[in-house]
């Protein structure tokens, strides 16, 4: 099945270079008959790559076709998952082919997922079904579109064979990942929890040579990845976002949103609204997510302590560290909530007018997209999106006085507006959708939803029904793990 190797770019393989108990060399495990679903041309120009109108796409990024220059391999890790220890995890379904440096100069990991079995797949196959595959592709290039720091999706390739999952066979699928790295907290606890100090010395030397360069030994990585969680984090809240996996292993020392799985975009607003089945106890609801990123962030912090001659002091250190998050977390989700609504997050008398009006949206079950987009368009529409709009008018009426104050002016405000709240989404409902046409052979709604996602702030008028929150009959309320 294998063809002639083929160049694309000129690898640089810098993860490949660490010891190699840091990985296990593995190849990507050739699938019968691979083709392709999506290509992602303007990520691909990018990354610099060399593609010619001949190129066998599909060849390629199904793991087929070899790459001149790549050095495959299924990268090793631990983690908590859902709060409980895992000392071994790793590249179960995913094979990290190389790095590329991209047209800005930056080192981009070119990962497989859903590309066959490695040493660390467990009971898995390490296939992956189409849904999970458009489905992060979809949500990470929204992501992307939004500007939230994201592992990227360059292409979605059928493999022509069946997955057998618990509803029964499955069309197989593999996704290109691209990301800044693939390093996460549950590397660094890989090696903590074997007392492999050398490795983790040389694991942490590698995450600030590529990701903190200024940044200065444990403690400054440490620091570092703090301000990035705290800051990708409040992103997320500021978008309805919930990731629903904040497992250690799936949270990125570079700050990227990492492992899409039973993710979502909210439709309604509740701050304790959870999608993920297997989340049970609500551990990764909306509004626990930057208290679980803390948490994991210790666990970050502990596992470098060993790296630090005086550990008493260390701990002291870390603690504090691990806390700076909060204030770091809420200024920046309080100025990110404000200027949802052209506030001023510095000011304490409009925090506390955003957070009234969430409170609103949860009694009056109000789509939190639409509430601000219609806000940023036309107060009325915002005001439709509630069932207790006597309720809101009050709250309408002091925003509006209070942007009008200074002699500042509500069209003005709102101009500033249209550029922060999205009026397109990637919305469960239809996400489901494009995966079951895709399913049945029809790309067409996964490529319209793909297309109305890549300019969120600007819907055209042929998307329009792409704004709409579902029905409660469209609406999803559980979503299921990426495997
Ligand atoms: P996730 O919950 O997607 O972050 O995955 C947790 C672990 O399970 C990772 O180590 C994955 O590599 C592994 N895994 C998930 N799905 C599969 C699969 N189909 N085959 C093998 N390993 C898998
Ligand atoms: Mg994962």
């Amino acid at each position: 099945m294998s063809q002639s190797a083929t160049t694309i770019a000129a690898f640089d393989n810098s993860y490949a270079r660490l010891p190699e108990r840091f990985f296990t060399r593995q190849a990507p495990e050739p699938v019968p008959a691979p083709e392709l679903l999506v290509f992602n041309d303007a990520l691909a120009q990018e990354l610099g790559l060399d593609l010619t109108e001949g190129t066998d796409l599909a060849g390629l990024f199904s793991g087929n076709t070899p790459l001149v220059g790549a050095a495959p391999l299924a990268q090793v890790y631990a983690g908590h998952q859902f709060g409980g220890w895992v000392p071994q995890l790793g590249d179960g379904r995913a094979v990290l082919l190389g790095e590329v440096i991209n047209t800005s100069g930056e080192r981009r990991d070119i990962q497989l997922k859903g590309a066959g079995r490695t040493p660390y797949s467990r009971a898995g196959d390490g296939r992956a079904w189409l849904g999970p595959v458009l489905r992060e592709y979809l949500m990470s290039e929204a992501m992307a579109a939004l500007g939230v720091p994201t592992t990227r999706a360059l292409a979605a390739v059928a493999t022509g064979e069946q997955v057998l999952r618990e509803d029964g066979p499955l069309p197989g699928a593999i996704l290109t990942r691209v990301a800044a790295s693939h390093i996460r907290v549950g590397t660094f606890q890989y090696f903590a929890a074997r007392g492999d100090t050398e490795a983790l010395a040389a694991l942490t030397e590698h995450a600030l040579a590529r990701h903190y360069p200024g940044a200065d030994g444990p403690r400054g990585l440490l620091q570092s990845v703090v301000a990035r969680q705290a800051a990708l984090i409040a992103r997320w809240m500021a978008l309805g976002f919930i990731h629903g996996v904040m497992n250690t292993d799936n949270c990125a020392i570079s700050g990227e949103t990492i492992d899409y799985g039973p993710c979502a975009f909210m439709d309604s607003y509740a701050a304790g609204r959870v999608f993920s089945s297997i989340d049970q106890f609500g551990r990764y609801a909306y509004a626990n997510q930057p208290q679980i990123a803390v948490w994991n962030l210790a666990q970050l912090g502990s596992a470098m302590i060993p790296l630090m001659p005086d550990q008493e002091a260390t701990i002291a250190d870390f603690t504090e560290d691990v806390n700076g998050f909060s204030a770091q977390f809420e200024q920046a989700w309080h100025s990110a909530l404000c200027a949802k609504l052209g506030l001023d997050g510095a000011r304490k008398e409009d925090v506390a007018m955003a957070f009234e009006l969430l409170t609103l949206m949860q009694a009056g079950q109000a789509d939190f997209t639409r509430v601000f987009r219609g806000l940023s368009e036309a107060t009325e529409r915002a005001r439709d999106e509630f069932l207790n709009r006597e309720e809101v008018d009050g709250w309408l009426r002091r925003w509006q006085e209070r942007l009008q104050a200074d002699g500042g002016s509500l069209e003005a405000a709102q101009a500033g507006m249209r550029a922060v709240n999205p009026a397109v989404i990637a919305r469960t409902h239809r996400i489901e959708a494009a995966i079951a046409a895709a399913v049945a052979g029809d790309m067409a709604p996964f490529q319209r939803l793909s297309q109305a996602i890549s300019t969120p702030f600007a819907l055209s008028e042929e998307h329009a029904d792409l704004a709409l929150a579902p029905s409660q009959d469209e609406a999803v309320t559980r979503t299921f793990c990426g495997t």
